[in-house]
């Protein structure tokens, strides 16, 4: 049952791997009030906010702001690129990759999964080397797009999407490149001009700080040049209408404007502590919680120590332990909401968010509700992660200089 009346002292421990805390500077700037979205004000807003999301993708390319969740810029990406009946080539890191081949099969796409056969496919990343091969193969070019997941939020693995990317000019392809960093933008290290992405997609409620409701489609020129041809039926999502309204700060419906202002501060915050503090902050608490869990003795579930996920760590239960059992005492216990184990490994792990809002004292005090819960929960631990998680938040951080990149520059 829903507790309305549940008022804890303090705040409760968000630690899933998004929706993400919200700053209270963000939410003091929802509470402005509601202007006319076609009004004088609104441009000047839209037009920051478009410019701002630029800088976070890294691209001098145009980015599309839907009033949706991720799910909803995952179909943008395909129904604006693919015609009906087109091969997608997309690679299953997870329970995120699943779920977009789902949306994908929906659509009237003929997709095919590639990946690592068992259970190692969720433990490591995407395997550019696969992709290439199944590239080179398709001599005929049928395959129309590659899909493949940044940062997996299922399992805490985040795939070398620049390895993606030449593999499939190693391959001589034209195929797209289709990029889900729902979770990683504005958390893991993501360029999108750089990489060569041609749709990169990415949602508000993970490293951008925001509530759910805002996702995006960063473009590339190929991609605006391949919706002109692609047939695949579309109206909320096409980018046409947008990219030409966009042109001074409108929309062609109605977008979130309050969610709009919130986006503005998200951008000025992470803009002006940097990417790369952003970045080198999220790898260094990423860092700290993989101690507390190699420190307690169990398992990451990511095993390809080049790919851990600065975002989220994957927490394998051993054998015969429920982790949703384990989830639930250091809910109840201790007022903090860890993400449960999805699809394939359901049961089986649990999932530490330590993004966006996050500091070396919230990490701490997440991972004392683990620890903790894990010895209530009848674990056996080899050791205090805490500690550990300690020893590693001790060490100095180097910070880069404030990067130059703030929104209103
Ligand atoms: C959260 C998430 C999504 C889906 O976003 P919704 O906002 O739930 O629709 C897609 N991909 C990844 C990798 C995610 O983490």
């Amino acid at each position: 049952m829903l507790k309305l009346n549940f008022h804890p002292a303090g705040r409760h421990q968000l630690s899933i791997p998004g929706p993400s805390p919200v700053p209270d500077r963000i939410s003091r700037a929802f509470s402005m009030p509601t202007i006319d979205h076609r009004g004088p004000e609104f441009g000047p807003l839209g037009l920051t906010v478009l410019a701002g999301i630029k800088k976070i993708f890294q691209t001098q390319h145009p980015v599309v702001i839907y009033p949706a969740s991720g799910t909803g810029a995952w179909e943008a990406a395909l129904v604006n690129t693919l015609s009906s009946g087109d091969h997608v080539l997309m690679y299953e890191t997870g329970q995120f990759a699943a779920l977009w081949k789902k949306i994908a099969d929906s659509l009237g796409l003929k997709t095919e999964f590639l990946g690592l056969p068992g259970a190692e496919g969720w433990r490591k990343g995407v395997q550019s080397d696969l992709i290439e091969a199944r590239l080179r193969a398709d001599t005929a070019h049928a395959i129309k797009a590659v899909c493949v997941v940044h940062n997996e939020t299922s399992t805490g693995v985040t795939s070398d999407i620049k390895a993606v990317r030449d593999a499939i000019d190693r391959a001589g392809h034209p195929a797209l490149m289709l990029v889900d960093t729902v979770s990683g933008l504005g958390s893991a290290e993501y360029k999108h001009d750089a990489w060569g992405a041609d749709v990169s997609i990415a949602g508000s409620q993970k490293g951008l700080m925001m509530p759910p409701g805002i996702s995006f489609n960063a473009l590339s020129p190929k991609a605006i040049a391949a919706s002109k041809k692609a047939t695949l039926p579309r109206a909320f999502w096409a980018w046409d209408e947008m990219l030409e309204m966009n042109k001074t700060g409108y929309f062609p419906y109605t977008p979130n404007t309050n969610l709009l202002y919130g986006l503005h501060e998200a951008l000025d915050m992470i803009l002006g502590e940097g990417l790369d503090n952003v970045f080198a902050r999220h790898q260094r608490l990423a860092k700290a919680c993989r101690a507390a869990v190699t420190g307690w003795g169990l398992e990451i579930q990511c095993t390809d120590a080049a790919v851990y996920s600065p975002v989220l760590t994957g927490v394998v239960m051993p054998e015969g332990i429920d982790a949703d059992v384990v989830r639930k005492v250091i809910y109840e216990k201790f007022d903090t909401s860890l993400g449960m184990g999805l699809g394939k490994v359901k049961g089986k792990l649990f999932r530490i968010g330590h993004l966006g809002e996050c500091n070396d004292g919230s990490l701490m005090g997440t991972l004392c509700a683990v620890e903790m819960g894990l010895s209530l929960a009848g674990v056996a631990l080899k050791g205090s992660g805490v500690v550990a998680a300690m020893e590693v938040l001790k060490a100095p951080l180097e910070l880069a200089q404030p990067s130059a990149l703030k929104i209103a520059a």
